[in-house]
């Protein structure tokens, strides 16, 4: 293993400019050892895709170079010789050669389909997409948050085995950069691309992010450490090898067949452990080490046997990751022993294929197979993933590793940007009004529209990963009660219902001292000679802290104004003296007045405001539900009113109530009925009326044109004592003959 960045990775070293003959000789040279190496794996494999991608790329690039000076074509023929050294399949080489031509060429995303398929153009599109994400802040959770958005943005793993391999290429190009980008550009693969990396179980293409970063970071320490790696490896050079012939003997006596190699621990890795154990180097114990690749689980143990047998182990440094895998299916023997001469060194054990899974993880899976394409090969790729959310589920920390897959598995969280960069993480199918309430409660309030990437939406918008929201505002804007359908979020349904509530409150406090008002006029109260300590020892009596409370508890019809009258002024207004009135509902929606009699009342509690609702118009008798509106008392609707459905969406506010005893017994019911149009008909309606001993109050009849003429139609208002009656004087008019049909009216 190389613990020396690349060589291009050098800053400033060897800067020669190409010129363009030998560039182009150059490039084809390049592109021809791609092939090479698709062919040396896959003999057989037609690679005139693979040339196409290329010819496409490299037209549309056209001369344009790299900051390096190069034609901008060796960039994405580069990435796609990391991705084909990854033995990555056809699909992913093509994106490899395709990735930047949709942000950087004329190229559109259709036109790649066209040209290479709805699965390139799928992939293409998803590395231009990640590529427009703009990495902000340097706060820990908001990079959690973008590295989880660019996980679940991504649908095809691919895509992002593609962004790995060209972040890689650019960090091996980024000392062509000025300092400032370097900064950013390196803090950016170490906080988001490395971290993914290491999710996906990529630990070769981790280690490499992880310690170009650190070179140009830290540029100072990395030197430093890297000269003390190399030190302690010269010192311990013939030990280790030594040992490692030793190994190999001993292992090929107990005939496990294996492969012994030197490591030495790599510089990022070595700088975290000094850090995070406040220790010198010369205390990290697996800073130099061997590693035994063996052909089986069982040979691992065997050949752990063997080390221990020539070693003294050192106590609580054996780790046994075979049985209990790492969260990223990382799996291997880890033991720390005392060598010759008192020196430590750390031994890894693991098969060929922990050892590949190890260096590729997610990317060995979905690895080019000839004659292992389709079905077997999702099949073992969704194997691993419901591996990796298995093992998930005994973790105890939530922040660790699987939590980018989950996501991607389980997309329940939208990841969308305010314009500025700050990442904003919301439920699946937010709109535009949650996000408006998440930056701030009087955004969400004056949020009167939304733009995504730049457009205008309607706020039933659906937010999107990646989105970037700008909200409208405008001073004064309030918010509705339809919004309450729109938002997912407790937050902005909680901030909206507490603005509605104030608003309604206040309308109530108006319309109730409206009520107290006019109906002390009505009584002969003078309000403005009650001393307002009259008035606060009423509102007490109500349970009312303020007189405004009660004000609002009176619009709210939760009392009578008659009865806070009476309290107020007993000499004028007697306590009970219900007097009878026409049980009507009001002219347009309007409660009936306060002090009318009674006919239905609030199951349980006297003295409520209650009213017929005009739409259904209920008559005694019927079933009827109650239902507490704002500022008009209390509206009785037939149980059958299609209203009520609607108003149901509150159920607290839905009272029982029930027909009361009274003097009045009677309700105005609208009927209509349709005859022939001959004489006399009009007489027998009123007869069968009068025989029920009902008053019309209204009563019009006419000819209908429409219905040819010949059937007349009489509409008429008459006051019914109740159900059953209602039931017979219908059924009595529908026995007269000529008489067609007959309806009620609500
Ligand atoms: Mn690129």
């Amino acid at each position: 293993m190389s613990t020396e960045p690349s060589e291009a990775a050098r800053p400033g070293k060897h800067l020669i400019r190409t010129a363009p003959e030998t560039a182009g000789l150059r490039i084809e040279s390049l592109y021809q050892s791609l092939e090479d190496k698709v062919l040396a794996l896959r003999p057989r494999e037609d690679t005139s895709p693979l040339r196409r991608a290329y010819r496409f790329a490299a037209d549309r690039h056209g001369a344009r170079r790299r900051l390096s000076g190069e034609p901008y074509i060796t960039h994405p023929l580069q990435v796609t010789q990391i991705l084909a050294d990854m033995q990555m399949d056809l699909v992913c080489l093509q994106t490899g050669l395709l990735h930047d031509v949709i942000e950087d060429t004329s190229a559109t995303v259709e036109e790649v389909e066209r040209e290479f398929g709805a699965e390139v153009g799928r992939c293409v599109d998803g590395v231009t997409k990640l590529r427009k994400i703009k990495m902000y802040s340097r706060e820990e959770r908001q990079a959690e948050s973008i590295r989880k958005m660019l996980l679940a943005m991504v649908s095809d793993i691919r895509v992002m085995i593609v962004k790995l391999a060209d972040r890689l290429h650019n960090m091996r190009t980024l000392a062509f950069h000025d300092r400032e980008s370097q900064q950013r550009i390196a803090q950016e693969t170490l906080e988001i691309y490395a971290p993914i990396a290491h999710r996906l179980g990529m630990g070769k293409i981790r280690g490499e992010l992880e310690d170009l970063s650190f070179s140009f970071l830290e540029p100072e320490a990395h030197e430093n450490l890297v000269r003390e790696i190399e030190s302690r490896r010269a010192a311990n050079v013939r030990m280790l090898e030594d040992i490692q012939r030793h190994v190999e003997a001993k292992l090929a006596a107990e005939s496990v067949p294996a492969r012994v190699e030197a490591r030495v621990k790599r510089p990022y890795s070595v700088y975290q452990k000094l850090k995070r154990q406040k220790i010198g180097i010369e205390q990290v114990y697996d800073l130099l080490g061997l590693r035994i690749i063996t052909d089986s689980v069982r040979n691992c143990y065997a050949a752990l046997g063997v080390i221990h047998t020539e070693w003294h182990p050192i106590p609580g440094r054996i780790k046994d990751f075979i049985a209990i895998p790492r969260q990223n299916l990382y799996q291997s023997l880890h033991t720390s022993v005392i060598g010759p001469g008192g020196q430590s060194f750390e031994v890894q054990i693991r098969t060929d294929e922990m050892h590949r899974i190890a260096e590729e993880g997610i990317a060995a899976h979905w690895k080019y197979k000839e004659g292992k394409r389709g079905q077997a090969a999702d099949d073992q790729r969704v194997a691993w993933l419901r591996q990796l959310v298995e093992l998930q589920k005994d973790l105890r920390d939530p922040t660790e590793f699987m939590s980018g897959l989950r996501v991607e598995l389980y997309p329940e969280e939208v990841y969308t940007f305010t314009p500025r960069g700050k990442v904003i993480v919301l439920p699946r199918d937010a709109t535009p009004v949650d996000f408006a309430y998440s930056i701030h409660s009087d955004v969400g309030n004056t949020c009167v529209g939304a733009k995504v990437n730049g457009r205008i939406v309607p706020l039933k918008y659906t937010l999107k990963n990646g989105d970037v929201i700008e909200i409208l505002t405008q001073p004064g804007h309030l918010p509705s009660r339809d919004w309450l359908a729109l938002v997912k979020t407790q937050r902005a349904r909680n901030k909206i219902r507490h603005v509605i509530n104030v608003l309604e409150r206040a309308r109530a406090l108006e319309i109730g001292q409206g009520f107290l008002e006019r109906e002390a006029r009505r009584l002969g109260v003078a309000l403005s000679r009650v001393a307002r300590a009259d008035m606060e020892r009423v509102a007490g009596e109500y349970g009312c802290s303020k007189v405004e409370d009660l004000h609002a508890a009176l619009g709210y019809g939760k009392y009578s104004a008659r009865q806070v009258l009476h309290k107020l002024a007993p000499e004028i207004v007697p306590a009970d003296s219900p007097k009878p009135r026409p049980a009507a509902p009001p002219a347009d929606g309007q409660p009936a007045a306060p002090g009318e009699d009674l006919v239905i009342k609030v199951r349980g509690i006297d003295d409520l405001l209650v009213y017929r609702a005009k739409c259904c118009n209920p008559i005694r008798g019927e079933a009827i539900t109650g239902y507490i509106t704002r500022g008009k008392g209390v509206a009785v609707h037939s149980r059958n009113c299609p209203n009520v459905q609607k108003l149901l969406y509150q159920a607290e506010r839905q009272i029982d109530v029930e027909w009361t005893r009274s003097a009045r017994e009677s309700f105005p019911v609208k009927m209509i009925v349709y005859t022939d149009d001959r004489p006399g008909m009009l007489h027998q309606l009123t007869s069968v009326l009068f025989g029920e001993n009902c008053n019309i109050s209204t009563l019009e009849a006419r000819q209908d044109q429409e219905r040819g003429g010949e059937t007349g139609v009489v509409e008429m208002t008459v006051e019914i004592r109740d159900k059953k009656q209602l039931e017979r004087v219908v059924s009595a008019i529908r026995r007269i003959s000529g008489v067609r049909d007959v309806q009620r009216i609500q």
